[in-house]
């Protein structure tokens, strides 16, 4: 129950954000995903599905970016996409990289909120 949990916090951190801005309604929330974060973007999505009942983001959306990997790659000097994320070697040259750059990450990069209408 990994992505469930996940879900969860992702829902507390977009309430928190809508209480901030006078109770807005949560419209969508766009989070980035690595590769090799662990998380399977379609679970995720079906837990939001479950989690987002009875809250402020019951309407909302979950979008999700999937982040490839790439390394810091030694030969070449800059930056590369990984080869896959079972072998951290750099895609153009296949030099084995120690530092990956990019590709772990799991986070909310932005929330889309719209302000209570008052009647
Ligand atoms: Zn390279």
């Amino acid at each position: 129950m990994h992505e469930l949990s996940i879900a969860m916090s992702i829902i507390d951190i977009a309430c928190e954000e809508s209480r901030t801005r006078g109770d807005a309604r949560v419209i969508a929330v766009h989070l980035k995903i690595g590769r090799m974060s662990g998380v399977v973007s379609e679970a995720l999505l079906s837990a939001f599905e479950l989690a987002r009942e009875d809250t402020l983001l019951a309407a909302a959306e979950l979008k999700i970016e999937d982040m490839p990997v790439r390394v810091h790659c030694p030969q070449c000097g800059c930056e590369q996409l990984a080869d896959s994320i079972q072998c951290l070697c750099c895609s153009v040259c296949g030099t084995l990289s120690p530092e990956i750059t990019q590709g772990c990450e799991l986070e909310v990069v932005a929330m889309e909120l719209e302000p209570m209408e008052v009647v």
